[in-house]
């Protein structure tokens, strides 16, 4: 079997498609778009385009699109927009789960004198609506709360939360990279005003991505320098990552709906049959609304770190928790927030899945996992232990 990939929610294949949309912005047109000669001439209209194919993905208008180096830059320009438009308030809100991008912004604010609430979640993940009203103030300058969990999936009920801060006037940003693109969304019906995707997480290149700003949303450059994105965002533009960022939205469009069946067809299948054949495994969040592409399945009394390291004997690529924390053998700040056991948060391993995935792939993984796991449990003193009590 060659290499199946279940780690999409890390980073994704870039589709064939981007790179070859990209490569002439290397090679051919490389100029500069702020250059008066032809060089650079036409590159104005290439990003125009690009801009506008990002914008349609998200029912926003190009002008409300800002191209940025990815996710982390798009979150922390968001929120130092927000807290620039209003420097008199002094509160900010967010989730117990964010992804570190956020999570660890917000922890620094909190060091430089903001009054920082993280919004717990129950055991499914999910946040309590009343907890949240209840922690809004006239001194909350910003929320931020993501619209899917890199790690489980769980996606947060952003259009009840827009609504309720729009209402209040407190600005909304929500951290949607792992929701464009696996999930429809449509800012006309929403009342979200900052919101952050990268283009890694849906088959476009590393390094690039946007932050929409709804139109009349206060905004504050993060980075000051040259004039380019009509003074926004200095830096000369990633032409060619743009590109290929607006390829990228532009395929993403088309393939919601395969997300939505086939793929979310797979990822049940997985699920069920790992269930079923692995005694004692269990689903993060599993009675929580969920992304169709990913489930964190706990097994257990097993480490997830050598479940890995089996599984990539297989070919077999998944992630133990969010792969930018896999570096530390602590339970995710998310599976520990959601209140799941320390023995079954060790053993928890995200499969996420992408349009390219195969249900021959998934029937290879049903097959290699079972074993993995009772191999794992014959060396583990826990399982040992917790078999002998019953
Ligand atoms: N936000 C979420 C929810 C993510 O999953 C990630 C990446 O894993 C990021 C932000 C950071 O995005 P980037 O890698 O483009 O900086």
């Amino acid at each position: 079997m060659k290499n199946v990939y279940l780690d999409n929610n890390a980073t994704t294949r870039v589709a064939p498609e981007v790179v070859e949309a990209m490569l002439p912005y290397f090679s051919d047109f490389y100029g500069n778009p702020s250059s008066m000669h032809s060089f650079g001439g036409n590159l104005g209209l290439k990003v125009r385009e690009a801009r506008a194919r990002i914008a349609a993905l998200l029912g926003a208008q190009p002008e409300e699109i800002l191209l940025t180096s990815g996710g982390t830059e798009s979150d922390a320009t968001a929120i130092h927009a927000a807290l620039a438009a209003y420097p008199h308030k002094r509160h900010i809100v967010t989730t117990r789960v964010e992804h570190p991008a956020i999570k660890n912004l917000f922890e620094q604010y909190g060091k430089n004198g903001y009054r920082v609430t993280f919004i717990p979640v129950d055991c499914e993940g999910r946040i309590d609506l009343d907890e949240f009203r209840a922690s809004l103030s006239e001194d909350t300058a910003v929320v931020s709360m993501m619209w899917a969990n890199n790690e489980t999936g769980v996606l947060f009920p952003v259009d009840e939360v827009a609504a309720e801060l729009k209402a209040r006037g407190i600005v909304f940003h929500t951290d949607a990279v792992q929701a464009v693109g696996k999930i429809p969304i449509d800012l006309t019906r929403t009342d979200v005003d900052l919101l952050s995707l990268s283009g890694h997480k849906l088959h476009g290149p590393k390094g690039i991505g946007a932050l929409y700003i709804r139109k009349g949303t206060k905004f504050k450059p993060f980075m000051v320098g040259g004039h380019q994105e009509h003074g926004r965002r200095a830096g000369t533009e990633n032409v060619p990552g743009i590109i290929g960022l607006g390829k990228a939205c532009e395929l993403a469009a088309g393939k919601l709906n395969d997300i939505d069946t086939r793929v979310r067809g797979l990822r049940d299948r997985l699920e069920n049959a790992l269930l079923e054949a692995v005694p004692q495994s269990m689903i993060n969040g599993e009675r929580a609304n969920r992304l169709p592409n990913t489930t964190s399945i706990a097994f257990e009394y097993v480490e997830g770190e050598a479940i890995l390291l089996m599984m990539n004997e297989h070919g077999i690529a998944a992630s133990s928790g969010s792969a930018c924390t896999s570096g530390s053998l602590e339970p995710s700040h998310v599976l520990r927030a959601m209140g799941i056991p320390f023995t079954a948060a060790h053993g928890s391993i995200r499969f996420s899945l992408s349009h390219y995935t195969t249900a021959e792939e998934i029937e290879f993984v049903i097959e290699k996992m079972p074993p993995i796991i009772a191999r794992l449990r014959q060396m583990s003193p826990f399982w040992q232990k917790a078999a002998q009590s019953g």
